[in-house]
């Protein structure tokens, strides 16, 4: 069994150390950059990624080339060296976030949301070029999903583009939203991959698309000089600066992202916000409705598509994990029942609430937002806006 563990880190033995990359507002730089082969290194991602891995110092300093490692045996290293990391790295999607893998994407890339079992979906196509986040919010899910852990970024982008494009090609029938936030960060690493700035460039020339960059950075600055900006939006998941600051580990703050949401607002395109995942704690009313009016007040409303709200769900083996690996965390602090989805959610009666309650703070100052519940079932969406879901996004 190879080992993956470089010396930056932690084991059992030492404790994790908090740098920050100030471009990136991470814990960077990679501890280590692997690739699957040699042949890797025959695409233009590739060599972009590594000329942009030391522009932004975001590879140790003796760094000169990465290594060939199968995308298997860092699977199976990752999962044996974990057991003995620290906190957060403690679990392989915790310690896989130091690890920087290139490879390549065979399967299909380009694929509609799956949803949620009884779940009212809202019809959404993902796009996989990057695989896990190099944030660490402690409810996030790929914590139970993600059977490659490492920082993974998919170098065959003209096979995912062409995908892309088949799609566009499809007569339309209705507006066609692509997102990249799926299984990672929309823009997080986005000045180290290009990646949206190409999809943007590939969606070019369909008019019944929109690609969604979905993020809780403030990387935007190498994007708004897109060619077409009424192609592309940037939405923002955002909560309270109370959750920010507990939950959302290594994320821009609260107020940097409505900064950049300003930002890319000034510049001509439009935006969304997620307030997802709505977490319940004391005080939760004040908080939410002081957040909303500082979006409202901040970002020029005309400029804002949608607003939606989803409350927190999660498996119910992701509780173990995130108390293993943050043990301060709060979100389960209220009890939470299964769905049908096997998902576990607040009781309906609350989810109820606090979703009109947010709901009715964005519409009585800004009526004209459209809003969404994320991953709901028919009789909340009933209750709590009073309607159910259509796709006039
Ligand atoms: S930003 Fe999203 S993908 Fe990244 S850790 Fe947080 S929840 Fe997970």
């Amino acid at each position: 069994m190879i080992s993956l563990v470089p010396s930056g880190i932690p084991t059992s033995s030492s404790k994790v150390v908090s740098k920050n990359n100030s471009v990136f507002n991470l814990g960077a730089p990679f501890q280590k950059v692997t690739i699957s082969s040699k042949e890797i290194f025959d695409y233009p991602a590739t060599q972009r990624i590594l000329e942009n891995l030391k522009k932004y110092s975001m590879v140790p300093a003796d760094f000169k080339a990465p290594e060939v490692v199968s995308t298997m045996d860092s699977v199976h290293a990752i999962a044996f060296d974990s057991a003995t990391a620290v906190a957060p790295n403690n679990h392989p999607v915790g310690f896989g976030k130091n690890i920087l893998h290139l490879t390549t994407q065979p399967g299909t890339s380009v694929k509609q949301c799956p949803g949620s079992d009884n779940m009212l979906c809202c019809h959404y196509h993902i796009i996989n070029l990057v695989s896990n986040c190099p944030y660490d919010c402690s409810y996030c899910y790929l914590q139970t999903y993600l059977t490659q852990p490492m920082m993974t970024f998919y170098v065959n982008e003209e096979d995912i583009f062409d995908q892309v494009r088949k799609i566009c090609e499809r007569p339309p029938v209705s507006l066609l939203r692509i997102g990249t936030g799926e299984i990672s960060d929309s823009l997080a690493l986005d000045p180290l991959t290009g990646f949206s700035e190409k999809l943007a460039e590939v969606m070019t020339n369909y008019e019944n698309v929109r690609l969604e960059l979905k993020t809780k950075s403030k990387n935007v600055d190498h994007l708004l000089n897109l060619k077409r900006k009424d192609h592309v939006i940037f939405s923002w998941s955002i909560n309270p600066p109370e959750i920010v600051n507990k939950e959302e580990h290594g994320t821009s703050r609260f107020e940097e992202r409505i900064a950049a949401a300003a930002k890319v607002a000034a510049a001509g395109f439009v935006v969304g916000f997620h307030l997802d995942p709505v977490i319940y704690f004391e005080n939760w009313k004040d908080c939410y409705e002081r957040a909303i009016d500082y979006v409202l007040k901040n970002v020029p409303n005309e400029k804002i598509q949608w607003i939606s709200i989803g409350g927190l769900r999660y498996l119910p083996q992701l509780k173990p994990i995130t108390v293993r690996r943050h043990p301060d965390t709060s979100i389960y602090f209220e009890e939470s029942v299964p769905g049908s989805d096997g998902k576990m959610r607040y009781p309906r009666f609350l989810r109820t609430e606090m979703f009109q309650f947010i709901n009715d703070q964005i519409k009585s100052k800004a009526p004209q937002i459209y809003t969404y519940l994320c991953m709901e079932t028919k009789p909340v969406w009933e209750k709590a806006l009073a309607r159910l879901p259509d796709r006039t996004f």
